[in-house]
Order: structure tokens, then C-alpha cells, then sequence
């Protein structure tokens, strides 16, 4: 199956290649067709799924082809919102902004996110210069309603991303009000990552004949990838990946930081002790990123750091080990980090140094991947501060947990399958990073 075949234009094939993404997910192979032939949907799918793409390239795809009602306005500048995506978060939102941005890139379709804990000024400035397309969390959006900053009668496509979580967070209430403020006649797109009864009376109330799609979460480890934790003292974790890497004589280990600093950081001190280390993130040009994994797959580096974000375009084979430095705040980041060794059948092992703090951030790992991951104390480096993972109940992390994770049983994760789109797409890939920030 290919970008081509699923009957996108020219332009949203270019930026998708752009992208280097070779073959379309699951979700987007079944949601791209529906949403181009005008339907509803109710997709169960969560981050990670290549959903964002999912929707927006048809999305773009259809205010294209359909000028707007309200075009005869045009030549005052003035633009009305055709298309409405409601995302929880701020983050999500912005993630959403910049997907909408960059898979738009070739069409003359202006989109802006509104959002709160900003200030709303320039908000209001950018929706007066008139967009096609608004992102918007619900609370923020309903302050624009309030102070006439945004009209939302000529809304043709309405988008609810991760509703459940939009549902969790106590929107409906104000979702309710928006969508009363749009026209009848519209289509609706419905995305979730778990499909609750809540879920399905909104979706009854909301969406005409949809299209249902399922996808199976990201959720195993490959089999041939030993997993350790090595609880340690956060202050001394630096010392424990340093011996680690002398003491087992790692040639080519890649390790996982959460913050773009935090990895700049690490890699000069691993240098500076002699283990010849380079950091990759987002806020390495594309020559510093193509040299350093030139450099790390000669052999010339031996320890790559990188950010979760700066590491998903990386194509490296038999990658031997992965280390998690710090836990990602977001379980799935693990299955995809660790995915990273292992690949075709080769073992791998992928050792996570996890300090008491991150007790929590380990329990959601466990539960997403239907196992505990061995404990072993490294001699020398036995934690003052226990690791102690009774069962986390999570949640407690603000915008950056998923929502369905808590819900979820250990033992009906397991056996999913590993989504074979990841690794194909990306080792045909360049090394550059989509969003190229963050984290
Ligand atoms: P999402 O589920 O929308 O958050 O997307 C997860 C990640 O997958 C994002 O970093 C996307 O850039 C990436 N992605 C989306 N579609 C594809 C594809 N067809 N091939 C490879 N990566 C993709």
C-alpha cells in the first residue's frame, strides 16, 4: 500500500515524502479513504498510530477540493474556519498546529491553534487575518466564542482528537456548547484512544453512518530484546551508564534522554571521561545529525544520546544496546526506544537506569507492556533511595501520560502485534526528526 494509491494530491504527497514516510499506518490506510469520500469516522487510535497524519491529509485534502461557501468574501482577506480540531491539551494542540503545518505546506490554506495558558491577543490577531483550519482546546476556543474573536458557523469538518481524554478532563460540557454553535451539515471525525461507553454515546449522538476503525496498541517489545532495570540514585546515574559502558565493553550504545539539554549535557560529560560520546536533538542541524550517526555507525562514537524525537528517524541496524538514562514520561516512548535494538531477529538488550522518582513512570511501563522488567542492583551502585513499584496508579503527570493506559489490563496488552509500518518507514528514512524539537 502506498501514499499514492490511497488518491491524495500531488502537493500532500510531496510534503508526506518530505517526511520520509514510504507507506501509509494502518490507521491512516483506513481512515484516509473514508474521510476523502466525506464520511464520519470513529477511530480507536492513540498517539504513536500515525493517526495526526490520519486525519489531516484529508482533511486538507477536502477543503481543497470543495471552495469554500463563503468564498465570494475572499478578496477582503476575510477567511471563515472550515475545519474545527478540538485537542485537549495545549500541547497536543501545538502538535497538531505543526502536523497541519507541515503536511499543508503546499496548499494555500492558512491554520492556527488557540489554546489557554497564553495570552489570548495574538490568538485573536491571527484569527482576524482568517484561517481555514483552527486547533483549539475546548476552554480556550469557548473564550473566543465569548468575546466574538471566532466564528464557527461555516465549520464543514469537525474534528474531536483523544476525546476520551477531552471526556476525562471534564469538557463535554463545553464541547456541547461549541458544537451547538456549528452548522448541522458537517462531517465528523471522532478519535480516541480507547473506545469507553462514554466514548460511544457521544460518538451516537455526534457522527452519521460512521466508518469504525480499531488499531491494536503499540504495546510489545520484540522477543529478543532483554530488558533490565538498574535501580540507581539519581545523582549518581551519570557514574553507573559510564561504568556500565567500560565494565561490559559496549562499543555502540544509544541512549535515551528526555530533554534536549539533558542529552547535550551527558554526551560532553562522556566525552570529556573518555567514552567518545555526540548528542542528537532537535536543535541539531540536519549536517550535525547526518555526522553524528555517520560517526556512531562507524564506530568512531561510541555512545549516541538522543532525545525521543530526535531518535525516531534514526536508521541503525544491529544496534546492540539501548539505555534508557532517564524513563520516558509516556510508556509507549519505551516500546518505541527499546524497539530500536533488536531489529531483524538479532538480540539486543536495552537497560533502563531508573531512580525512586521514577517509580510511577516504570509501573505505567510495566502495565503497557504486560510485564515486569527484571530489577538488578549494579555492585557498588545499590540505590539509597528504594525503587518501590506497588502499583502505581499514575495520572499524576500532567499533559504528557496518555489516556487509556490506566484503564489498561497488564495481561490484554500482551501478544499485540508489533506494528511493522515503524520499522519498514523507518529505515528507509533519513535521519531527520519530524517535528525536529522538543523535548
Ligand atoms: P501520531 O500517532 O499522529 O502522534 O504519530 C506518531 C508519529 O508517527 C509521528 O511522529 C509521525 O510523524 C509519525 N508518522 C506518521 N505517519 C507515518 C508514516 N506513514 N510512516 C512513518 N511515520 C509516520
Amino acid at each position: 500500500m502506498s501514499f499514492e494509491s490511497l488518491g491524495l494530491r500531488a502537493e500532500l504527497l510531496r510534503a508526506v515524502s518530505e517526511q520520509g514516510y514510504s507507506e501509509p499506518t494502518p490507521i491512516q490506510e483506513q481512515a484516509i479513504p473514508t474521510i476523502l469520500a466525506g464520511r464520519d469516522l470513529l477511530a480507536g487510535a492513540q498517539t504513536g498510530t500515525g493517526k495526526t497524519a490520519g486525519f489531516t491529509l484529508p482533511l486538507l485534502q477536502r477543503l481543497l477540493a470543495t471552495p469554500s461557501a463563503a468564498g465570494e468574501t475572499k478578496e477582503k482577506g476575510w477567511r471563515p474556519v472550515r475545519a474545527l480540531i478540538l485537542a485537549p491539551t495545549r500541547e497536543l494542540a501545538a502538535q497538531v498546529r505543526d502536523s497541519v503545518a507541515t503536511y499543508g505546506r503546499y496548499l494555500p490554506l492558512r491554520s492556527t491553534a488557540v489554546f489557554g495558558g497564553v495570552n489570548i491577543k495574538p490568538q485573536i490577531q491571527n484569527l482576524r487575518r482568517g484561517v481555514d483550519i483552527l486547533v483549539a482546546t475546548p476552554g480556550r476556543l469557548e473564550d473566543h466564542v465569548q468575546q466574538r474573536t471566532v466564528d464557527l458557523r461555516n465549520v464543514e469538518i469537525l474534528v474531536l482528537d483523544e476525546a476520551d481524554r477531552m471526556l476525562d478532563m471534564g469538557f463535554l460540557p463545553v464541547m456541547k456548547r461549541i458544537m451547538a454553535l456549528l452548522p448541522k451539515q458537517r462531517q465528523n471525525l471522532l478519535l480516541s484512544a480507547t473506545v469507553s461507553n462514554e466514548i460511544r454515546t457521544l460518538a451516537q449522538g455526534l457522527l452519521r453512518d460512521p466508518q469504525l476503525i480499531q488499531i491494536a496498541r503499540i504495546s510489545s517489545p520484540a522477543e529478543n530484546v532483554t530488558q533490565l532495570v538498574h535501580p540507581v540514585d539519581k545523582d549518581r546515574r551519570r557514574e553507573l551508564l559510564a561504568h556500565l559502558i567500560t565494565e561490559q565493553n559496549w562499543r555502540q550504545v544509544l541512549v535515551f534522554t528526555r530533554m534536549k539539554f539533558g542529552a547535550e549535557k551527558l554526551a560532553n560529560q562522556l566525552d570529556r571521561a573518555g567514552l567518545q560520546a555526540t548528542a542528537i536533538h532537535g536543535n541539531k542541524n540536519q549536517n550535525q545529525r547526518t555526522r553524528a550517526l555517520a560517526d556512531f555507525k562507524s564506530g568512531r562514537v561510541r555512545v549516541l544520546v538522543a532525545t525521543d524525537v530526535a531518535s525516531r528517524g534514526l536508521d541503525i541496524e544491529q544496534l546492540p544496546h539501548v539505555v534508557n538514562y532517564e524513563l520516558p514520561l509516556d510508556a509507549e516512548s519505551y516500546v518505541h526506544r527499546i524497539g530500536r535494538t533488536g531489529r531483524a531477529g538479532l538480540k539486543g538488550a536495552a537497560v533502563s537506569l531508573v531512580s525512586a522518582d521514577e517509580a510511577d513512570l516504570l509501573a505505567d511501563i510495566e502495565r503497557l507492556i504486560g510485564s515486569e522488567i527484571p530489577r538488578r542492583n549494579v555492585p557498588g551502585f545499590e540505590p539509597l533511595a528504594a525503587l518501590v513499584t506497588t502499583g502505581a496508579k499514575g495520572g499524576s503527570r500532567g499533559g504528557k501520560s496518555r489516556p487509556g493506559h490506566h484503564a489498561h489490563a497488564p495481561h490484554k496488552s500482551r501478544g499485540e502485534q508489533k506494528p511493522h509500518w515503524h520499522r519498514r518507514s523507518e529505515q528507509k528514512r533519513g535521519g531527520r526528526s519530524r517535528r525536529g524539537n522538543s523535548r
